[in-house]
């Protein structure tokens, strides 16, 4: 039974039931961040009023509470990712730090002039600038794989790109953007025959569809806690173990090390720690768990198809307005109906449709290469979540209609 029940759902969120300019919210921002369901809420309630100390060091009631639930929140992830072994994932601040992590670690360690990292249009600039800044810096060239008219990786120029200078492909799973999923497990294959590693930002992949990183075979896969009910503040960066095992640490200080000497080498603790300098966000790695958990219980396969559904109900919608042009048309989708409409700028449209409750984002999404090939600079874009309803769908496109109206 593909039918959610999506009225009981709603109650997890306190945020569906404010008003916003006197009118029901209906929260259509859902790629920027998404809402926190009350029993991820919970989770710093209960911390910070019961068992808030530093983790790892302690040896009071308090750290070892402390840190049970933050290894248990690990451990939580990697079911969530399905892979091999918990020392696998590393909490970091979101999906641009865990990005930054491989870059500066990974890549500082492994690339050099004449070497070539492979980047898809469709990425959002958290997957180019690092590797802008560090082929700055080393002199390795970037290679971007095209997308076509629809908004879809051209995957025959994908295999034509490499050479034998490849060494890595960064893509993202779902583009923020457009919503297209990318074949990420075809494209690991490929870099694979050709000795490149696959980096897979997960960010936008990881709300809606179940994550199988054994089976995608990606050696990097990331995401953002609060794009997945969870809170802002904490991501995590699954690696390959032989891989992080290798890699050189990134940042230094507490949490990372095993000594410390003047007159001896420093030596490092064991993955997944010598990866987490410092204190980490203990509230917000344990509350990423329990949205993880919460999400489980619902089932990643009934909330994208709920999506796909709302998704369906919201592009037809549309459709009656005229001049409306879809960007993004990709055969596969998920969660993310980007838009522009002739006569009306899209930041018009985003705050008329504000003052009757509706939020929707607008501007380049962090995607300016994309958009630039698309010839505009902004749109406005609608992105779905398990909590979204089709009556939700007729007051945003009823919305867009009255508004539109008003800007021509
Ligand atoms: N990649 C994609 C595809 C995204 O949608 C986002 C967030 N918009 C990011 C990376 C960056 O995530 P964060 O800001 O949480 O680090």
């Amino acid at each position: 039974d593909l039918t959610l029940d999506v009225s009981k759902l709603r109650r997890d969120f306190p945020i569906l039931d404010r008003e916003v300019h006197g009118k029901p919210l209906v929260y259509l921002d859902n790629a920027a961040t998404s809402q926190t369901p009350r029993q991820v809420i919970e989770v710093f309630d209960d911390y910070y009023s019961r068992y808030n100390a530093n983790i790892h060091r302690g040896l009071h009631t308090l750290a070892d509470e402390a840190t049970a639930a933050f290894e248990g929140a690990r451990e939580t992830v990697r079911a969530f990712l399905n892979a091999v072994d918990h020392r696998e994932i590393v909490f970091t601040r979101g999906t641009t730090e865990a990005i930054n992590l491989v870059a500066n670690s990974w890549g500082r360690a492994n690339l050099t002039a004449g070497d070539e990292v492979l980047i898809s249009r469709l990425e959002h600039h958290s997957n180019i600038v690092p590797w802008q800044l560090l082929a700055g810096e080393l002199g390795f060239t970037i290679k971007v794989i095209p997308v076509d008219e629809r908004g879809v990786l051209d995957l025959s120029a994908y295999r034509d790109l490499f050479t034998e200078r490849t060494r890595l492909v960064a893509v993202n799973h779902v583009s923020n953007a457009f919503g297209t999923v990318n074949p990420v497990r075809e494209m690991a294959r490929v870099a694979h025959e050709h000795g490149a590693l696959i980096l897979v930002d997960g960010a936008q992949a990881a709300p809606h569809q179940a994550i199988d990183v054994q089976d995608i075979d990606a050696d990097f896969y990331a995401f953002s806690g609060h794009k997945v009910y969870g809170p802002t503040g904490v991501g995590v960066l699954h690696g390959r173990a032989e891989l992080l095992e290798a890699m050189p640490p990134w940042q230094g200080g507490g949490e990372m090390i095993r000594t410390v000497s003047f007159e001896t080498p420093t030596t490092f603790a064991d993955i997944p720690h010598k990866f987490e300098a410092g204190t980490p966000a203990i509230a917000e790695v344990i509350a990423l768990g329990r949205a993880l958990q919460w999400v489980d219980d619902i089932g990643l396969p009934l909330i994208g198809a709920w999506e796909a559904r709302l998704l369906e109900h919201a592009t037809e919608g549309v459709q009656r307005i005229e001049g409306l042009r879809l960007l993004g048309t990709a055969p596969e989708k998920a969660g993310v109906l980007s838009f522009v409409v002739d006569g009306a700028h899209s930041q018009d449209i985003g705050l008329l449709i504000d003052q009757l409750g509706v939020a929707i984002r607008t501007g380049h999404h962090c995607a300016q290469p994309l958009l630039a090939q698309f010839g505009v600079d902004a749109t406005c874009r609608a992105s779905f979540a398990a909590y979204n309803t089709p009556e939700e769908i007729d007051v945003f496109v009823e919305g867009l209609e009255r508004v539109v109206g008003m800007l021509r």
